[in-house]
């Protein structure tokens, strides 16, 4: 009986074990897609840029989260600008005009 009682717990361990290792699994391969994006990251226009894709600096920094800003949103203030948001700061970026349509077709004929 006591036996059966050990095995019973150690199957439970077990569980518990292996249920830990797969969520391991899944943060490490977050983290390393994360650390992938921060090596490819540049940081110009007070933005960080990757992929033709402006990305909020504060995120990055902070909790190195790769946020991709949202946008553009026109600016008709007539200084060529336009503003992209970080979904969780809500704060605006202003970029100059077309930077990011510009940088997306450089990306797309050098690659
Ligand atoms: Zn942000």
């Amino acid at each position: 009986m006591e036996l059966q009682q050990h095995i019973l717990s150690m199957q439970a361990i077990v569980h518990d074990l292996a249920e830990e290792n797969r969520t391991l699994k899944e943060k490490m391969a977050d983290l390393l897609r994360c650390a992938d994006i921060g090596n490819e990251l540049t940081f110009e226009e007070g933005v960080y840029w990757h992929s033709g894709y402006p990305y909020c600096p504060p995120c990055w920094d902070v909790d190195r989260k790769p946020v991709r800003l949202a946008g553009p949103v026109e600016f008709p203030t007539g200084d060529y600008l336009e503003a992209w948001t970080c979904p969780l700061h809500k704060v605006q970026y202003m970029l100059p005009w077309n930077i990011v349509e510009n940088r997306q077709k450089n990306n797309q004929s050098s690659s």
